[in-house]
């Protein structure tokens, strides 16, 4: 079986949101993703990362953690703030859902995760903070020379 883990972690400026996203881009190519892929998976760590900023911590600097981890073909990759958490996940999930409106946010963060990969969970704690758990298979082609 193959595995591989990485952790990163940084503040929650929303100049580190491209580095998180080219982040774990760089560390998903030795799974020979499709163009397609990297720019799912770059997409939803990047509405991931970008709620932790806005909502998780609301403009102050704190740290976010990201976790990734290899899995055979499987991604698997969790997004944590410490921040102010969700008081009612279910809703906040739901497609068109948001706090902040009047910032012109369209309420898609979450729906997003959820169509670009396979599944999102999400766990939260008010005043604690909220880690977004999501997996990818990536369906990688194996030339025939390949046996591992
Ligand atoms: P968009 O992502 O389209 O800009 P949005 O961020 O409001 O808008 P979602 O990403 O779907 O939409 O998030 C829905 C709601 O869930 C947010 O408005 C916010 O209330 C809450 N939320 C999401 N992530 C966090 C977080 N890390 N900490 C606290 N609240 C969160
Ligand atoms: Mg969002």
């Amino acid at each position: 079986m193959h595995q591989n883990e990485m952790k990163l972690e940084f503040d929650s400026r929303s100049c580190n949101e491209g580095f998180a996203r080219v982040s774990v881009a760089a560390f998903m190519t030795q799974l020979n993703p499709t163009l397609e892929e990297v720019a799912d998976v770059k997409t939803a760590v990047s509405e991931a990362v970008t709620n932790a900023i806005i909502h998780g911590y609301e403009g102050k600097i704190n740290k976010i953690q990201i976790r990734c981890q290899i899995r055979d073909s499987v991604l698997f990759i969790e997004v944590e703030d410490y921040g102010k958490g969700i008081p009612d996940i279910r809703l906040a999930m739901q497609p068109l859902y948001t706090t902040k409106a009047e910032c012109d946010r369209a309420g898609m963060g979450f729906a997003f995760m959820e169509a670009f990969m396979d599944s999102v969970e999400v766990e939260s704690t008010v005043g604690k903070g909220t880690c977004v758990k999501m997996q990818k298979k990536i369906a990688r082609e194996v030339c025939s020379e390949e046996n591992d």
